[in-house]
């Protein structure tokens, strides 16, 4: 039976499948009283592989643009819309999308961001309950209530994006400084260095 403490889920068995995909729960990272919370869409190889999100080339090209904008990657929160690894990579099903819909919900709740970031089309059209044109409305803040709570929501194309279409680049870290300045965070972090013109 799953025990859920608001932020992380152990012993979850909702969704068959990714019980023998996965090797493991990937459970969110960072504080739990972010400014920003990042919301991609399930752990791939490399995250099931080291419990942890967005610590691929995905992982890396956020981490970049979090460096470019002056945050570190430990300052903000980093999660999922499924806590398992889907076979071959494919995207979460409705019903894994619903099944851990909770612990999500739950998340949002405990961390109250200033600003969540939806990496990708997925988790854009899980949390906003509609369809999305990712690359048209990638920078689009969108307030949407969640409980009784509204939360400000900037959509963002996925990392993943810049890797097969360099164009994407430019508007994935630019999406990614927008939600730093949004959540008040500019600052000190990273190395406050624009490296655009290194790609
Ligand atoms: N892609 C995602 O959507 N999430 C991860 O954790 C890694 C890659």
């Amino acid at each position: 039976m799953e025990q859920f403490d608001g932020l992380c889920v152990q012993d979850c068995e909702r969704c068959p499948e990714l019980v023998d995909s996965r090797s493991r729960i990937v459970n969110g990272v960072g504080p739990d009283d972010a400014d920003l919370l990042f919301v991609g869409e399930g752990p791939g190889k490399n995250e099931d592989e080291q419990g942890e999100p967005f610590v691929g080339r995905s992982g890396s090209v956020l981490d970049d643009a979090l460096s470019e904008a002056g945050v570190l990657r430990e300052e903000v929160r980093i999660t999922n819309c499924v806590r398992c690894r889907p076979p071959e990579n494919r995207d979460p099903t409705k019903e894994e999308l619903a099944n851990c819909r909770g612990y999500l919900d739950g998340e949002i709740a405990a961390v109250e961001p200033d600003i969540l970031v939806t990496l990708g089309k997925v988790p854009s059209e899980h949390l906003l309950e509609r369809s999305v044109g990712i690359t048209s409305e990638a920078g689009d803040v969108v307030e949407t209530r969640f409980g009784d709570r509204s939360q400000r929501v900037l959509l963002s194309v996925h990392p993943a994006a810049t890797l097969y279409d360099r164009s994407q680049r430019e508007t994935f870290f630019e999406t990614i400084a927008e939600a730093v300045d949004l959540a008040g965070l500019a600052g000190d972090g990273g190395n406050g260095q624009s490296r655009l013109g290194e790609f």
